[in-house]
């Protein structure tokens, strides 16, 4: 991964039917923890007390990037969730005061923390305001490669011209392949083109900018305006005014490596936390930068042992799971608030029995 793959995908969207059937079993329970009175039983547990439900956002909506990608929800979703919360006496936690106190075995009953991931400007335009109107706290994990060049994201921006136009044929950037646009509803094989440009991309050793002419001609060839897909900064990062101008009594900034990714080379691992480290040292001012979110949620056993070593105090995953003073402080799972997300999985994954009903039925699968 690099770069180019700020949008990679955090679950199988393309699952067998075994999968399906889990989903749909796990689906089923999650409604009747809502109706049988048991969500509220499980969240008043001393089990539910010590545990803490760990939020991840991938990004808000600014146009229509949710019918593109489940990844995205409209900001309807996240002020409904927020609402929800408020409504049933959850307490939403700063991420550095939660983990502290979960490790310390002090939470407050029915413990939830916000975490986005990236910190692309859909934070900025969409997140914050419902945020700041239920004055919610959160954490952004930045990566910051793109902060200062405002380019949009090479792998999104692509996938997404692609489904703005199916049926209409292009030529892979870079060679004479001529490819069709999959009809918008198959995700698999858009996913599928766009990973092909991306690693044509690595292969050639483009640099950003030339990545960025690659955009251009595919929207040329697509028949689609660029400069005004561009100019609704569907996939730019946060700009350093708008990263400036964020509410840091509710926004804590903290790490998501420089270049969004994760090398298995120790030195180079290291240099993308302490890159990171120090493109944000403008925005932070004097809170400390010691929390971290693997990219899109992959890790090994070695970058835990060099998070350790870097100072880094907590990592999070996309691992489903209400974490707990049992876990590795830097394998912590989160649950991933999708459009797939039912309110009714949503509740019981608030509540706890969500975490409950995944352990018994799937597992890790699916
Ligand atoms: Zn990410």
């Amino acid at each position: 991964m690099t770069d180019d793959n700020v949008a990679a995908p955090y679950r199988n969207t393309n699952p067998t039917p075994v999968i399906r059937g889990l989903r749909t079993a796990r689906e089923l329970l999650y409604r009747a923890g809502g109706v049988s009175g048991i969500n509220p039983v499980v969240s008043r547990t001393a089990w539910r007390d010590n545990r803490l439900l760990i939020l991840c956002y991938h990004g808000i909506s600014i146009a229509d990037e949710h019918e593109w990608s489940e990844l995205y929800v409209p900001q309807e979703h996240l002020e409904r969730r927020v609402k929800w919360l408020r409504a049933n006496q959850f307490n939403i936690l700063p991420l550095d005061e939660a983990i502290h106190a979960m490790y310390a075995r002090r939470l407050p009953p029915r413990a939830v923390t916000l975490t986005f991931d990236d910190g692309s400007c859909d934070f900025a335009l969409k997140a914050m305001p419902v945020l700041a109107a239920y004055r919610v706290p959160a954490t952004v994990y930045l990566t910051t490669y793109h902060v200062t060049s405002q380019l949009p994201i090479f792998g999104p921006m692509a996938s997404y011209l692609l489904w703005k136009a199916p049926g209409r044929t292009y030529t892979v950037p870079g060679t004479s392949l001529r490819r069709t646009a999959p009809p918008r509803d198959d995700r698999e094989a858009r996913s599928r083109l766009q990973l092909e440009m991306a690693d044509r991309a690595r292969l050639t050793g483009l640099s950003a900018q030339a990545k960025h002419s690659w955009l251009v001609t595919l929207a040329a060839e697509l028949d689609l305006d660029f400069d005004a897909l561009l100019a609704k900064r569907l996939f730019h990062l946060m700009s350093p005014a708008e990263l400036a101008s964020l509410d840091r009594d509710l926004v804590d900034l903290q790490l998501h490596t420089h270049r969004h990714t994760n090398p298995d080379d120790a030195v180079q691992f290291r240099r993308e936390i302490d890159d990171n480290r120090g493109a944000m040292q403008d925005y932070v001012r004097d809170k400390p930068l010691r929390h971290f979110c693997y990219p899109s949620g992959v890790y090994t056993a070695d970058q835990v042992r060099w998070l350790a070593d870097a100072g880094v105090v907590s990592a999070t995953t996309c691992n489903p799971g209400l974490a707990g003073p049992g876990h590795s402080p830097w394998i912590l799972p989160r649950l991933v608030d999708t459009q797939d997300v039912t309110d009714a999985k949503f509740a019981a994954w608030a509540h706890g029995i969500g975490h409950i009903i995944r352990r018994f039925i799937g597992g890790k699968v699916g």
